[in-house]
């Protein structure tokens, strides 16, 4: 009776999108009118015996609800080890519930250490595209190479998705480290402003106003996940998946956002902010918000050639000194007590260096390490720091480098900044802590340019930066025992298709030695 019930009123509400067949006391069988995998399906969090699969239904991505009924539904899942999936080795079905957006993290465990694998869904008579995962090597287990990309700040406006086209075609990658800035949650334009002043149109627009619903931030995660070529990317290799300020607000920093709203109010919205995160990234149950919080900060093993730590820049840090923004120094920012990672994170990060469970360390994270004085003019007084970077928090930043100088093997890779550097992050001594590569954007910032005015001024008064480039890409690391090597893929615009991928320049570095080398 209750079913019948459901079924007339469904069918009423959601004209005809979803019908519910009553099949079973417990979950709906529905009858999709669209696609209800229209946003794709990814996997993450892999480790040695498994990986998260997500999907998301959603057969009206951008309405209210997604075209979902209100109801828990049913979704079967398959693991093989084939892309024809004549091999399957993990099947099951998993509730996906309007509590969470109708999302599915499903844990799969028991698979093999180093092993790629496929996934797909079912929901109703609907079938999902299948995705590529991979476990990794054993913790400790000898590995010959690990292939990485990193991407991220993919302003959905701005520019078309035709560097995650091309990142989805790399070979055999083994996982994704996404620096953050999946959506931005302002308010929908067609232009795009740039720091310098310059006013170009927009190839997309977003829905929508600024974002501070649950349903807001969902809909912004529904229209970005609709592109083709990200869900190709999510599609092509597990992902780490972190978040940076503009999932939540512009320059957040723990409970303060800059347009000075109350801590209790802006609590509030960043915990909407966070669930729809979580409803749409590949992460773990584990990870779910509670109490208006995410444990984000992790560590990822791959046998004893990396150890990969995805940190949080966030959730943990003092409030950014001297005014926020490009400025010059004033006391707080070299205050003994400024906090980037906080301290349970940092003695965390701290152990696990110590620990030196593998050859290389990789600290993957969201804003820039070396302090970089961003003048680009030959004149002015004053260092020029970006203080929403590391070079806002000078005591942690010290901390930082002299951990990764003792470990000897300890690349970071960066992203924030819309352009591509290549630095050597160095100690106030002159030694050098760390590689960091900062990956420029996707397609916030649109086409962009080989270089930005003052390239060479800037470069002369930065010994530590060795590359800087305008173009949009990703970072491509192909890693061994013998040396680490990061590829800048670059292409060549992003506001109409078609765009061309190529390698703009390569850098290595090798074991014990973090100077950058020419590749
Ligand atoms: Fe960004
Ligand atoms: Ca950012």
């Amino acid at each position: 009776m209750t079913a019948t019930l459901d079924r007339r009123r469904l069918l009423t509400l959601f004209g005809g999108t979803v019908a519910l067949a009553a099949t079973g006391p417990a979950l709906a069988q529905p009858i999709f009118s669209d696609d209800p995998f229209s946003l794709g399906v990814a996997s993450g969090e892999p480790t040695a015996d498994g990986f998260v699969i997500w999907t998301r239904l959603a057969p009206r991505p951008l309405e209210f609800g997604s075209g979902m009924p209100m109801s828990p539904i049913g979704v079967d899942w398959q693991v093989a080890t084939d892309d024809g999936f004549r091999n399957i080795v993990a099947r099951g079905t998993e509730v996906a519930r309007p509590e969470l957006g109708h999302s599915l993290h499903v844990e799969v465990s028991g698979l093999q250490p180093a092993t790629p694998y496929w996934y797909r869904f079912n929901a109703g008579r609907e079938r999902s595209a299948f995705g590529r995962a991979k476990t990794t090597p054993r913790a400790g287990a000898p590995t010959a190479r690990v292939r990485l990309a990193a991407a991220g700040c993919q302003h959905y406006e701005q520019g078309l998705y035709t560097a995650y086209r091309h990142l989805s075609r790399e070979e055999d990658l083994d996982f994704v480290f996404h620096y953050g800035d999946y959506i931005y949650e302002g308010r929908a334009s067609g232009v795009y402003r740039s720091r310098e002043g310059g006013v170009t149109g927009n190839p997309r627009r977003y829905v929508g106003d600024e974002c501070y619903s649950l349903d807001d931030y969902r809909r912004r995660y529904a229209q970005t996940t609709s592109d083709l070529d990200l869900q190709n990317a999510r599609q092509a290799a597990p992902w780490f998946a972190s978040f940076d300020d503009h999932e939540v607000d512009n320059n957040w920093a723990a409970d303060v956002e800059q347009d000075d709203a109350p801590a209790d109010a802006f609590r509030l919205r960043r915990a909407m902010a966070f669930q729809a995160w979580w409803e749409n990234m590949p992460v773990r149950r584990s990870m779910l918000p509670a109490a208006g919080a995410i444990s984000a900060y992790r560590r990822a093993r791959y046998g004893d050639l990396l150890d990969a730590h995805v940190l949080d820049t966030r959730q943990y840090r003092t409030d950014q000194p001297c005014g926020d923004g490009f400025r010059t120094t004033c006391p707080a920012r070299t205050a003994a007590e400024a906090q980037m990672l906080g301290s349970e994170q940092e003695r965390w990060l701290d152990a696990s260096l110590r620990q030196r469970g593998a050859r290389w360390a990789l600290l993957a994270q969201q804003v820039m390490v070396t302090a970089l004085d961003r003048r680009r003019e030959q004149d002015g007084d004053g260092t020029l720091f970006n203080l929403d970077s590391w070079a806002g928090y000078e005591a942690p930043r010290q901390r930082l480098l002299e951990r990764a100088a003792r470990h000897g093997s300890t690349v970071i890779l960066t992203g924030d900044e819309h352009q591509n550097y290549a630095n050597e992050a160095t100690l106030p001594n002159g030694r050098v802590a760390a590689a960091e590569f900062v990956a420029t954007s996707i397609s916030s910032g649109g086409d962009g340019r080989e270089q930005r005015a003052g390239t060479p001024a800037f470069l002369a008064r930065n010994p530590q930066c060795k590359f800087n480039n305008d173009r949009r890409g990703y970072i491509l690391c192909d890693i061994t025992p013998e040396r680490w090597r990061t590829d800048f893929r670059v292409v060549d615009r992003v506001s109409t298709p078609g765009g061309e991928v190529s390698t703009r320049t390569s850098f290595a570095v090798a074991p014990g030695r973090p100077a950058l080398q020419a590749a």
